[in-house]
């Protein structure tokens, strides 16, 4: 995040015109040669007033967490945290593992709940081999619910699964899939989508090893500022910088 002081802040604060502050924004933006490339659908710098930082692309306040968080996702409420850059491969592992469980745990139930279901149906048959295996007729129902439990997991864990694959390969947060992130020439759901390996490379790392086990291995495949990439002041000025993606900075001039 690139925090301003609060002098800045209270002078954004006491802007008498949206252009004022306006103009005051591209102006720290400028003198400190921020990488800025999207821009507030308004035109204008897009600037966080409760956490006083001029926010990087794809950078978001939640409103959960009360701060601003890089390349926001979702607020996560089973877990109460947002799911942002910084746990995103987690967050898709997570998605993962649990896929393989709930369909292990369905495959080698389902044997048991068709027995089950075979008894049911059929009562004469009650000297079937779920009853002579010893299991107490309440474990039938543990057996029930356990394999309609797993597939229902199943379905919504893959259904969350796919689709965060489906923005992986486009490089897109789920935020930018409903709201189009606003670039110089305009709103643009795949402005920064590049080429499916490299943004798949951006959140698991370049090691097919490490990017399945749950350890960080985003670091090495990140994509460097370079001097060909246009950052946006607002009136289409290219500026260069120095600053990573992944940090805080308290902007001094
Ligand atoms: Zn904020
Ligand atoms: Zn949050």
């Amino acid at each position: 995040m690139f925090y301003i002081s609060d002098n800045e802040a209270d002078h954004i604060a006491a802007a008498q015109t949206i252009e004022d502050r306006r103009n005051f924004l591209i102006h720290l933006a400028r003198t400190a040669n921020l990488p800025l490339l999207t821009k507030h659908f308004d035109g204008s710098i897009r600037y966080c007033f409760n956490c006083r930082c001029i926010k990087p692309d794809r950078a978001h306040h939640c409103s959960i967490c009360r701060k601003c968080v890089l390349k926001y996702d979702h607020h996560c409420p089973w877990t109460n945290s947002c799911v942002s850059f910084g746990n995103y491969k987690f967050f898709i592992l997570f998605l993962g593992y649990a896929l393989i469980f709930c369909i292990y745990v369905a495959a080698t139930s389902i044997e048991y709940f068709i027995k089950f279901w075979q008894n049911v149906t059929s009562p004469q048959q009650d000297t079937s081999s779920l009853s002579t295996s010893g299991a107490p007729s309440a474990g039938k129902f543990h057996l029930l619910f356990l394999f309609f439990a797993s597939v229902m997991f199943a379905v919504s864990v893959s259904t969350l699964f796919f689709y965060h694959l489906y923005l992986i390969w486009k490089n897109r947060t789920t935020l930018e899939s409903f709201r189009s992130p606003i670039f110089i020439d305009g709103p643009n759901k795949n402005g920064f989508d590049l080429g499916y390996k490299q943004n798949f490379f951006e959140i698991f790392g370049s090691s097919l090893l490490l990017a399945i086990l749950p350890v960080t291995s985003t670091g090495d495949a990140l994509i460097p500022i370079d001097s060909n990439t246009s950052y946006i002041d607002d009136r289409g000025i290219v500026t260069q910088s120095n600053y990573s993606n992944t940090g805080d900075y308290l902007l001094t001039r």
